[in-house]
């Protein structure tokens, strides 16, 4: 098999501030929780008027927490094993690339 006929290596993704990423899916479950109250499938529970978009804010908001925290939580585990400062050798403890290792900056905030 010739070098040229390997597949090509995978690409990663580009990282991307979490903060405005964070926001945007912030904004698209207002969008969607907003769609949701007003869905004629729930029928006479089906809410309208000019007070669905802040309700909807206030629900995505106080879930918002609740949704993120598993994720969190395993972030904060993967950075425990990849610390973005490494060890004292200035490497990742775990995958041993010089610090910070690529795990370790996909998941900084
Ligand atoms: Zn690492």
């Amino acid at each position: 098999m010739t070098r040229s006929s390997l597949p090509a290596a995978p690409v990663p993704p580009a990282v991307e501030p979490l903060a405005p990423a964070l926001e945007a899916a912030h904004r698209h479950g207002v969008r969607a929780a907003t769609a949701g109250l007003q869905d004629a499938a729930l029928g006479g529970l089906r809410l309208t008027g000019p007070g669905v978009p802040t309700l909807a804010e206030a629900a995505v908001s106080s879930a918002t927490p609740f949704l993120r925290s598993p994720l969190l939580g395993r972030m904060s585990a993967a950075l425990v094993l990849h610390p973005p400062a490494g060890t004292t050798s200035g490497r990742c403890p775990t995958c041993l690339a010089p610090a910070p290792c690529p795990t370790a900056e996909a998941l900084l905030w």
